[in-house]
């Protein structure tokens, strides 16, 4: 009996395992059919200065479903690290955020737009060529107005690959911002490593800073050293003027997050902007560094 006890766990847990690899095939074959028919499209959410000013915004990407509406990130995640998805996606997220930023730049709205790039795509020997292609074909987009961020959840394969791949990009002008910081293992060393501009905070931690004290002295730590590194800090998942308010005191110099918007479609954005009115978040605020 405890065989088949045995013999049943087994075969369950093969089911689940197919179900597993049936699932990202799944996902995988819904993303390469929306990037075949131009059913991927780009969200913009807001990121803005403890001063109150409009920074930029963050290109999200989002999957239009036949079905299901639009889907985010979460509905074919694995699938955007796939070996054969990751480069297409990339150029696809470069060129139509570069091409709204250029829209952007010529109506008189200077935003600043910083895309999510994996890290199969940064490790490409064809990344920069993507890159450059992009930039020339919309020169009214300033280079340092393009901000490229790099996860640190996901282990880095090639280090120095990497490093060597940030440096020409900041060399080219634009800037690199370290995403999720907090959820990997990345240590501040890998602020200067990686030439990074900015950090953003993973919003699990901004979440816990008000009620777990260890949870607020690491992002404290983090947002001292980052400052004496001369990088911006940028907390994401602001969701309550109470987290406003104490990163703001803590010295984090931008927010992003639903307290102050969602991501947005490309069309709503020149409308929010104009219509944001900030609360100043503290009167002790610390000035935002010009990195
Ligand atoms: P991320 O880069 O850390 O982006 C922030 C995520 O947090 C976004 O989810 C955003 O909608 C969500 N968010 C913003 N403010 C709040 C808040 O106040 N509360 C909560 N609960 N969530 C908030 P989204 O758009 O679903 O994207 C999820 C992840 O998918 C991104 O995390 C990023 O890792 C990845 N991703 C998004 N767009 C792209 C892309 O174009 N390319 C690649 N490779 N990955 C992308
Ligand atoms: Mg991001
Ligand atoms: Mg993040
Ligand atoms: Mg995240």
């Amino acid at each position: 009996a405890a065989k088949d006890a045995g013999r049943d766990r087994w075969h369950l847990h093969t089911l689940d395992l197919d179900e597993a690899v049936q699932a990202e095939a799944e996902m995988r074959a819904m993303l390469e059919q929306a990037l075949n028919d131009d059913r991927l499209t780009l969200h913009y959410q807001p990121i803005v200065s403890s001063t109150g000013e409009v920074m930029g915004v963050e290109a999200l990407i989002r999957l239009q479903h036949s079905e299901k509406g639009l889907l985010p990130p979460a509905a074919f995640f694995s699938a955007l690290d796939h070996p054969r998805l990751a480069r297409p996606v990339g150029r696809f997220v470069l060129e139509t955020a570069l091409r709204q930023g250029a829209i952007w730049q010529e109506a008189g709205l200077s935003l600043r737009i910083s895309v999510n790039i994996s890290t199969r795509h940064l490790l490409d020997a064809r990344f920069l060529d993507d890159l450059r292609e992009a930039m020339a074909k919309y020169p009214d987009m300033p280079p340092n107005q393009l901000e490229i961020e790099i996860t640190e959840s996901a282990p880095l394969s090639d280090m120095a690959g990497a490093q060597l791949q940030l440096r020409i990009c900041n060399q080219l002008g634009v800037h690199v911002a370290l995403d999720d910081f907090g959820t990997g293992n990345a240590s501040l060393t890998y602020l200067q490593q990686l030439h990074a501009q900015s950090i953003k905070i993973d919003q699990g931690f901004v979440r816990d800073v008000i009620n777990d004290p260890k949870d607020l002295a690491i992002v404290a730590a983090v947002i001292t050293a980052s400052r004496m590194l001369g990088i911006k800090v940028i907390a994401e998942g602001v969701e309550t003027a109470e987290h406003a308010t104490l990163l703001t005191k803590m010295g984090c110099s931008h927010l992003q997050g639903y307290y102050f918007s969602r991501p947005l479609s490309p069309e709503a954005i020149p409308a929010w902007v104009t219509h944001f009115h900030p609360t100043p978040q503290s009167e002790d605020a610390l000035p935002p560094m010009d990195v």
